[in-house]
């Protein structure tokens, strides 16, 4: 463990140097697993965590990790890790990665620390100058406090063109969108839809816990997209 920042006051980011590689090379979207010594039986201590930093040709990665009360991995992290201490792990790992070519709008659809692979994606398209269509950073949580990667989502809308940044809170009212994502992604593909009537081409990302994705799942399919259409990660 290299560095270690808090993002905001239960989310922190964790910098993991990997000594043995010259390189640590992965696809943003990827994930690695921690074995944490948490439990006697291996599969009982293995935790998942997508990389939040995109491949930059060095042996660096970043995690972004939401502290769960009660939960054991994450106690362990945020209690008994500190700069310099060991980790083992293994990776990258996974599928949930950007279409090669870009030749739809994507929608990334996340909530809390959702956002990460997104983050990873949207880097590494800016960093090479991936074609694309729309992107739709549509980013779920709760409150102000709870907002992640805020400031630098902001001005990545600057800088990536056609990108969309839309961080949405479902518990306190302010100057950005309310409620949850799912009105936002429907209400885009909609005003799409007023031309013509057909379907827009889109692929949808989803990334986070269980009762996000599988009402997402639900709506994007009502609104007439095909389940190929949809990817995810399901954290939980
Ligand atoms: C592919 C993959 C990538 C992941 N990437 C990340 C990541 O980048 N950042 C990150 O913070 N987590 C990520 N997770 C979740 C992570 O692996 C752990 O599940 C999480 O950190 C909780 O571990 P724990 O040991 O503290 O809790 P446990 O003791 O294992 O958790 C207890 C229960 O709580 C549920 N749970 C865990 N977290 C939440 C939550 N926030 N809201 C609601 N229910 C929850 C779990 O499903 C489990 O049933 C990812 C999971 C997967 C499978």
């Amino acid at each position: 463990m290299t560095r270690i920042e808090n993002e905001t006051y239960n989310t922190r980011r964790f910098w993991i140097t990997i000594p043995e590689l010259e390189s640590f090379d992965f696809i943003p979207g990827q994930f690695v697993t921690l074995d944490l010594p948490i439990h006697e039986k291996p599969n009982k201590r293995w935790r998942s965590y997508s990389i939040a930093s995109w491949p930059d040709g060095t042996n660096t990665i970043e995690l972004l990790i939401v502290l769960l009360e009660g939960g054991a991995g994450t106690t362990y992290l945020f209690n008994e890790i500190y700069e310099g201490s060991e980790l083992v792990l293994r990776g990258p790992q996974g599928v949930f990665t950007l279409p090669d070519p870009i030749e739809k709008d994507l929608y990334f659809i996340c909530t809390g620390t959702g956002i990460a692979p997104f983050r990873s994606m949207i880097h590494h398209i800016q960093l090479h100058n991936v074609p694309h269509k729309n992107i739709y950073l549509l980013f779920g949580t709760r409150e102000k406090k709870d907002l992640l990667y805020k400031d630098e989502m902001m001005a990545m809308e600057q800088e990536v063109d056609q990108f969309k940044y839309i961080p949405t809170l479902s518990r306190e009212k302010w100057e950005g969108c309310c409620g949850y994502v799912h009105a936002i992604y429907e209400n885009l593909v909609h005003e799409k839809m007023n031309g013509d009537g057909q379907l827009p081409p889109s692929g949808f990302f989803l990334c986070g816990w269980k009762n996000m994705i599988d009402e997402a799942k639900q709506r994007i399919q009502q609104l007439g997209f095909d389940r190929k259409s949809i990817h995810q990660e399901l954290y939980g």
